[in-house]
């Protein structure tokens, strides 16, 4: 995929902090006070989301899909029991098939058709710093701090959000960063808060709609991970018409007794 830019750094997963351990310390030369227990994870890589989704649409655009951005969806267009499109500011856009694709609002768009979509938000936060190039190298996990370079002299950092004041978390996730690796010349770029979909029992549904012919859904947690692999196999199945085994687990009717 071009513009999808990989980085295969692996995951340092540290504990302890003494006596310091040889290996974390040449991985993460800049850390103030290496750890005494770490895991190397090798094969780990991170992407930055924004980038890949950037790079996606894109290339669908490249393979001559018309891009509505900013134009939200306000219904699915039911005609004769069949889903055949969508409404929207833009009028209807007719299609053979819906791919609802919403994230946390999926279950909004599916309730019109009698699906209540076992789904709710799952608040995060996602923080940028500017920061020397290479002053972070691995994907940096310790019970404090989360954090990895997402591009050139910019690192990123994931966290669970409880409600607290952005400004606040950044700023101390910041201290926590400069006293981790020692560096002063870290700065706060911006906080933000994103909602995960979290599917009721963690794992992702993907699938017809049931009794909604026309329908299909593709909602799950650790997207970005998972998006190649669900990406085929629902293109597989959608378009090849071939119905994916690996998906039989995953589909919109396994709450059903
Ligand atoms: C802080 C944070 C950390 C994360 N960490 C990870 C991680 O470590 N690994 C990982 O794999 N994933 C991670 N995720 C990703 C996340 O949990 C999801 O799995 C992922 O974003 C799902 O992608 P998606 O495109 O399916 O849905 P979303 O990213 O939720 O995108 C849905 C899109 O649909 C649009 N939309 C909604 N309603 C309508 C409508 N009515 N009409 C038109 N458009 C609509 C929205 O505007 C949005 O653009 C993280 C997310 C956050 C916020």
């Amino acid at each position: 995929m071009p513009g999808v830019r990989v980085q295969w750094r692996g995951a340092l997963l540290c504990g302890d902090e003494h006596p310091p351990d040889d290996v974390a310390a040449r991985l993460e030369p800049h850390l103030r006070r290496p750890p005494g227990r770490a895991l190397f994870l090798e094969d780990h890589g991170a992407v930055d989301p924004v980038a890949v989704t950037r790079a996606l649409v894109r290339a669908a655009q490249s393979h001559g899909a018309r891009v509505m951005a900013g134009t939200a969806v306000s219904a699915l267009t039911v005609r004769g029991g069949r889903v055949v499109g969508v409404h929207c500011a833009a009028g209807d856009v007719e299609a053979d098939i819906v791919v609802v694709a919403a994230g946390v609002d999926a279950a909004a768009l599916c309730r019109p058709l009698g699906f209540d979509l076992p789904v709710a938000p799952s608040p995060a936060l996602l923080m940028r710093f500017a920061a020397p190039p290479g002053l972070v190298r691995t994907i940096f996990v310790s019970p404090e701090l989360e954090v990895r370079e997402a591009a050139d002299g910019e690192l990123l950092v994931a966290a669970a959000w409880t409600g607290a004041d952005l400004r606040q978390v950044g700023e101390e996730t910041l201290r926590r960063i400069i006293a981790t690796f020692g560096c002063r010349e870290v700065r706060l770029l911006g906080v933000r808060v994103g909602q995960r979909p979290m599917p009721a029992d963690g794992l992702p549904l993907i699938g017809p709609v049931p009794e909604a012919e026309g329908a299909y859904v593709a909602v799950m947690h650790s997207g970005v991970t998972l998006a190649p692999k669900a990406g085929r196999l629902i293109a597989s199945e959608l378009v090849g018409g071939v119905e994916a085994g690996e998906l039989t687990g995953l589909r919109l009717t396994r709450h059903r007794t």
